[in-house]
């Protein structure tokens, strides 16, 4: 059997009309300065589903000036916790109302299928609320043991104006991981999202305009990296940027950065490894590695693109694998039952298949797949679900990141050997290990250079949980305590309790 579960188009009718796309800058709607539009196709369908203004170093001009001037006015840094959280709350509220309408147009842009956008869009309402529950707890410290005559507080402060900067793989989701816990510092926003999927977050600039979010407080700027995302990271008025993206684009906004000196958090790429020990349970893992690696198409920072089997249960564990990719239902996106949608651009699309003939010619064996998938019905571009096997560790398709429907297999004996192999890449994300022996897992967990550890499980999040990467994978964390800090200065006060410092000059007796 070689044929594909494929998900022929049903009859939805996608929107007449594209979703007109507008700058949210001072609490006003705006087209671009120039007049500038783009438009975006949807990569399932094949036809304009918006209509968005394209932005300029003039729009980000404004938005950054009403950002700054909200920020130093204290419209809303001096507001309460619970003012702020009253506020959040009430955009969860108004995210749930309008889920059915954001998951839609995040299915239109992005390609992803509708059952997964609906679940996304719940995820993102209960990160508005975990950080309404951050905004309340916020503190700093006392230190009230440096001696009887001083008292020493550790303020707690909002950085600024955040600039935030997001992908297209997940745009509601991440700028739901980014946005509230900004606002609940205090910290007023410019944000960009990518020029490939900007409706959601207009919809998102919609619900915050509603809930009642002073005017300034969040600032929407669309367009493409250059100039708006370059704009944003270079002015001197804004104090951080927030990023999530390639690698590539990373190491570009430290370096337009540096120029002010700005507070720069990055969530990046991955490569991210499983492994797989003979003694776990093969079934979970076996589900495990195919949603891993499915999941978004593979456009996924997160992807479980390379498998490491122990070499004992290779042969049989890979055409297990084969067999269940088959399994998986691909095609129309807004289908309920499919699984796997559209990849996001015909060049992204060409890039996959790239690495996949590159990896071929350099004598690793194609299992499954390795080309397009015609969708009965749809004119958008779809990847095959490919099982890569005999890849060697200096091989660019176990190193890079394809970000498609792509699974590299390798494979080990000793678990020194799968420690060294999983650390072996620029990157250092995510990495999972499955075992029935605890022992293994915590020495795995240990000993993995990752930001993120799963053990008999793959990709489950938390808002509880911090999130990020290390080597390349980025710095800084989102999500928990962690992902508000990275919002927050640390001031130090240290106030002394009565006349009692000792005069460095003494003063002159009469
Ligand atoms: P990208 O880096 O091409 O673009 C991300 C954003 O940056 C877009 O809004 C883009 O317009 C903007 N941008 C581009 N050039 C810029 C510049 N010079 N200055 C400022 N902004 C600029 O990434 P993408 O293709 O949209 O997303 C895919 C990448 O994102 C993958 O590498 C993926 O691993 C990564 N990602 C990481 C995480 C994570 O949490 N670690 C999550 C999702 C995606």
């Amino acid at each position: 059997m070689t044929d594909f579960n494929v998900v022929a188009a049903g009859d939805r009718a996608i929107p007449a009309q594209p979703f007109v796309a507008r700058h949210l800058i001072d609490g006003e709607w705006r087209t671009s300065a120039d007049g500038a539009t783009f438009e975006r196709v949807s990569p399932s369908h094949g036809s304009v589903v918006t209509l968005a203004s394209k932005g300029g170093s003039e729009d980000v001009e404004r938005a950054v000036s009403a950002a700054r001037s909200t920020f130093d006015k204290g419209t809303w840094s001096s507001t309460s916790g619970k003012e702020r959280a009253t506020l959040l709350l009430r955009v969860a509220d108004l995210i749930d109302r309008e889920r059915d309408r954001i998951a839609l147009m995040e299915t239109l842009e992005s390609g992803k299928p509708i059952s997964q956008a609906k679940s996304e869009i719940e995820g993102a309402a209960d990160l508005w609320r975990y950080a309404a529950s951050l905004a309340r707890t916020m503190h700093g410290e006392s230190h009230n043991s440096l001696g009887s005559d001083m008292l020493g507080l550790v303020l707690r402060e909002p950085v600024g104006v955040a600039a935030i900067i997001t992908p297209w793989n997940f745009p509601f989701l991440i700028v739901s991981q980014k946005l509230p816990f900004a606002l609940a510092a205090g910290c007023t926003a410019v944000i960009k999202p990518s020029e490939m999927t900007p409706a959601t977050t207009v919809i998102l600039g919609e619900l915050i305009v509603e809930a009642g979010v002073p005017a300034g407080v969040v600032n929407i700027v669309l367009g493409h990296g250059d100039p708006v995302g370059m704009a944003m990271t270079a002015d001197p008025r804004v104090d951080m940027v927030t990023f999530t993206g390639s690698t590539g684009v990373g190491k570009a906004i430290v370096t337009a950065a540096a120029g002010t000196l700005k507070k720069v958090s990055l969530e990046l790429g991955g490569k991210n490894p499983q492994v797989i020990f003979p003694d776990a349970d093969l079934q979970d893992a076996l589900d495990a590695v195919v949603f891993g690696v499915y999941f978004n198409a593979g456009e996924c920072c997160n992807s479980g693109s390379r498998i490491i089997v122990h070499e004992d249960i290779a042969d049989e564990f890979v055409a297990r694998t084969v067999d269940l990719s088959r399994r998986v239902p691909f095609g129309d996106p807004l289908d309920p039952a499919t699984k796997v949608g559209a990849i996001i651009t015909p060049e992204h699309h060409a890039k996959i298949d790239r690495h996949v003939r590159d990896a071929a010619a350099g004598g690793a064996d194609i299992r499954l797949g390795g080309s397009g998938l015609p969708v009965p019905g749809l004119n958008g571009q779809f990847y095959q679900p490919t099982v890569v096997a005999n890849v060697s560790g200096n091989m660019s398709i176990a190193r890079e990141e394809v970000f498609g429907p792509v699974l590299s297999v390798l494979t080990f004996n000793t678990l020194d050997e799968a420690i060294a192999l999983v650390n072996d890449a620029e990157y250092g994300l995510s990495a999972g290990v499955w075992s029935d022996n605890v022992h293994t897992c915590l020495e795995f967990a240990r000993r993995a250079h990752a930001g993120t550890v799963w053990t008999n499980t793959w990709m489950d999040g938390f808002a509880e949980m911090p999130f990020g990467g290390v080597k390349e994978s980025g710095q800084g964390r989102e999500l928990g305590r962690y992902g508000l800090e990275e919002f927050l200065e640390a001031k130090t006060v240290a106030m002394r309790i009565g006349r009692t410092r000792a005069p460095w000059i003494e003063p002159q007796t009469a």
